[in-house]
């Protein structure tokens, strides 16, 4: 019998005891790196510093973490280990195509022809239809400085206010909380806030999955000093097995815990007075509202118990600092921008905010969703200037040399009202840029009918296979992350560049080539200039960010400091450029005068990490407002048709839709097929098994998945993954937020039916081939 610790050690013995009958050590295969290209991660919005290794070929053959980036500190996880895969994915389109319906074959056509037809058809329907009948739908994956193009083509010279970005579906919320709590958007925190908080609340973020490398800076920061993670969330996420404290929070219910927690802060005295009176304003109506979430109150509609809301509350009011972080468990909400005001109130009652360790940080989706709502003009003018505020139109127009009555006096409509527009005839022409609302929007079965009423839909991908295209009748192929140059923004209002790394695959073009080249065929395109270069569109941003008052200043940032410090955060002023240059100056002739024979090299420099600390908001007075923020129960809930609650999210080895990750066979194999998470005592309810297939179906309709049985849903509840196309979006009712008009992907009710087993299985083995 094997015992000891001397023959663990020894290695022939572990070699038998495994069966093996000769030594086998693991090889790394040698991929002949000729050359590693600085660039950064193009999916989440962690914002890691990647490096694409290249062979003698010019072929990305091996992707790896930058170790100087303050960011990741040279790690990624699974989905930028394997990026410099994407180049080679199946799918690309590769030539701009046409067809007069969707029902005809494509044409291939001339990337002019394509242009001149595009920029009349829009004109046509504009001149027939009125300015707002053509839609412009854009992402959060393009470059900033495309954004900035797009919405200078948008709204300078296409001139229709039906302009969104498809970040309505995961960040719109977290854009009208701020803007209603502190005057206006920017997350004020940063992951350094991990080094110095002592306590953090997680709201409907499962962090170790949805941004892995921000998860491990805050690990890291628990290793060196512990302090309590609160997770709150109805699934038991990952984030929640690693948590001190799970709440298992009632789908949908954020705001009456949110409102029990500020009662008991409020109620024992444990707010931060000073803070209060000093830099807020409402906090009478908060009081009086809260006073209607006791804990015991609010403990019958949230499920949590009301010992836990109390020390809950305690344990972050007394905390010298505290944190909360919140993904898309408060933003896809019916009630999402109310959730996010609840965080930011609790936070300013306390007066966390603006201090280290002590934030509201929104943990935002999409790599670049930063970015377009910093520059797009999705929701207004570049640079968070409103289309509300005449000052802000006039000084746009006089920058683009445009008259400011092109501009409308109010934003349009957002992305998850184009859709019913359409429905109702209103709008017929639709652009969508790197969006593929076939299988991102709730309710598939209506947007597919949308779809097909349009008179006119142009697809702009990188991926000719989106399900969108089905349905279009010109598409743009364009150039895939780092086939092109710019920057992005992540969480944490840092600014990173993407430096190219291959050519734009056959003869799809950058999203910044195809807006500069069709805005030559409209009338404005003549006045406005747009910049030939991405730096040149760059230095026009670092302009309009310039200004007294103004958060968001980029002036001191060039793409070149940005690469050398691995990203900057703003505001980083032209005062701060001079500041850091001449102590660099001062440095340099230090260490000459020392005789050491130092030249001059590139340093990093450092914006500024935290928003708001010196309490001063973006409202008129400087005061953040305090918003009182009554529940009401406007959820879809579980009743005797439709048991089961039904929530969805991601899972790390997917990104949106898996127009990438899907095609990716080190990506894909980890979660290729359509499944649900279900209880197995539930499950043995039904005499439902493990792997096996079952239809569920909702109000709305119906999909096929796949089961897993897991205690971390509860016995009325399910989780299934949102990326798969024609899946749980099929079923979810997407209820809109009144404020932000994000949808409630989450919080519907379903019923689960027996399926035959061979079509299902025959339905996966068709779903999974792209
Ligand atoms: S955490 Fe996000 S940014 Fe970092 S490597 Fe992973 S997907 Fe890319």
């Amino acid at each position: 019998m094997f015992s000891g610790k001397k023959k663990l050690g020894n290695k022939l013995s572990i070699s038998k005891i495994f069966g093996r009958k000769e030594q086998n050590p693991i090889r790394i295969a040698d991929k002949n790196i000729h050359q590693w290209k600085y660039t950064t991660c193009g999916y989440c919005s962690t914002g890691c510093s990647i490096e694409v290794g290249l062979n003698e070929e010019g072929k990305a053959v091996a992707s790896r973490g930058n170790a100087n980036a303050d960011v990741n500190r040279g790690k990624l996880c699974i989905k930028g280990i394997f990026e410099h895969e994407l180049f080679d994915a199946s799918g690309r389109g590769d030539k701009p195509l046409m067809r007069k319906a969707p029902y005809d074959a494509w044409q291939e056509s001339g990337w002019d022809s394509t242009l001149d037809h595009m920029g009349s058809e829009i004109q046509r329907i504009q001149e027939t239809y009125g300015k707002d009948s053509f839609a412009i739908v854009s992402t959060g994956q393009l470059l900033t400085e495309e954004f900035y193009t797009l919405g200078k083509l948008a709204r300078g010279c296409i001139g229709s206010n039906n302009y969104d970005g498809n970040t309505t579906l995961c960040m719109a919320s977290a854009v009208s909380g701020y803007k209603r709590s502190f005057g206006s958007d920017g997350p004020p925190g940063c992951y350094d806030d991990f080094e110095h908080t002592e306590c953090l609340m997680a709201w409907g973020s499962n962090l170790p999955e949805q941004h892995p490398i921000i998860y491990w800076r805050l690990k890291e920061a628990l290793e060196k000093r512990k302090f309590p993670v609160i997770v709150i969330d109805p699934r038991v996420t990952m984030f929640a097995q690693f948590a001190d404290i799970h709440l298992a929070i009632t789908p949908g219910t954020d705001l009456a815990l949110m409102n029990s927690l500020m009662y008991v802060i409020l109620d024992e005295g444990l707010e931060d007075r000073d803070y209060i009176n000093a830099h807020t304003n409402g906090i009478e109506e908060v009081e009086a509202c809260v006073k209607d979430y006791d804990p015991i109150t609010a403990s019958k509609i949230c499920g949590i118990s009301e010992d836990s809301i109390r020390q809950v509350a305690r344990l972050y009011a007394k905390a010298g600092s505290a944190m909360s972080i919140w993904t898309m468990g408060i933003n896809q909400s019916t009630h999402g921008s109310d959730g996010v005001v609840g965080i930011n109130s609790i936070n300013l009652i306390t007066g966390n905010i603006g201090k280290p360790g002590g934030t509201s940080l929104s943990i935002t989706g999409q790599c670049n969703a930063m970015g377009t709502r910093e520059w797009s003009s999705c929701s207004g003018l570049p640079g968070y200037r409103m289309l509300e505020k005449p000052e802000q139109r006039k000084e746009i127009a006089d920058f683009w040399g445009i008259d400011e009555e092109f501009f409308p006096k109010k934003r349009g409509l957002a992305q998850t009202d184009i859709f019913p527009a359409i429905e109702a005839g209103e709008i017929k022409g639709l652009w969508l840029v790197a969006t593929n609302p076939m299988t991102s929007m709730p309710n598939t079965a209506r947007i597919r009918k949308i779809l097909e009423k349009l008179d006119f839909l142009v697809i702009q991908d990188a991926y000719a296979d989106v399900e969108t295209t089905q349905y279009a009748h010109m598409f743009l192929p364009a150039a895939v992350w780092a086939e092109k140059e710019g920057c992005f923004t992540n969480t944490e209002r840092r600014y990173n560049i993407v430096r190219k790394v291959q050519e734009p695959k056959g003869d799809s073009k950058s999203d910044f080539w195809i807006f500069n080249e069709l805005s030559k065929r409209f009338p404005n395109g003549k006045k406005i200039h747009f910049p030939d270069t991405v730096e040149g569109a760059f230095n026009e941003m670092r302009e309009l960010s310039n200004g007294p008052g103004r958060t968001l200043n980029i002036s001191g940032m060039t793409h070149q400091k940005i690469e050398d410090s691995c990203g900057i955060q703003w505001p980083y002023t032209t005062e701060d450029a001079q500041r850091d240059e001449d102590a660099a100056n001062k440095a340099d002739e230090d260490l000459i005068a020392t005789g050491s024979g130092a030249v001059k090299v590139a340093r990093a420099v450092k914006g500024a990490q935290r928003l708001y600390t010196t309490g001063k908001f973006q409202t008129p007075d400087g005061k953040a407002n305090l918003i009182p923020l009554p529940f009401v129960n406007n959820n879809e809930v579980p009743c005797t048709e439709f048991p089961f609650w039904m929530n969805s999210g991601r899972v790390v080895e997917h990104f949106h839709t898996r127009t990438r990750t899907g095609k990716m066979g080190n990506m894909n194999k980890y979660s290729p097929t359509p499944y649900m998470e279900m209880n197995p005592d539930a499950a043995a309810d039904q005499n439902i098994k493990h792997g096996s297939y079952v239809r569920i179906v909702s109000r709305r309709g119906d999909a096929v998945v796949m089961v897993q049985l897991t205690q971390r849903v509860a016995r009325n509840s399910v989780f299934i993954p949102f990326h798969f196309h024609d899946c749980v979006n099929r079923v979810c009712l997407g209820l809109l937020d009144p404020h932000s008009r994000q949808p409630a992907f989450k919080q519907g009710s379903i019923r689960i039916e027996e399926v035959d087993q061979t079509l299902a299985a025959q339905l996966n083995v068709e779903r999974r081939t792209y």
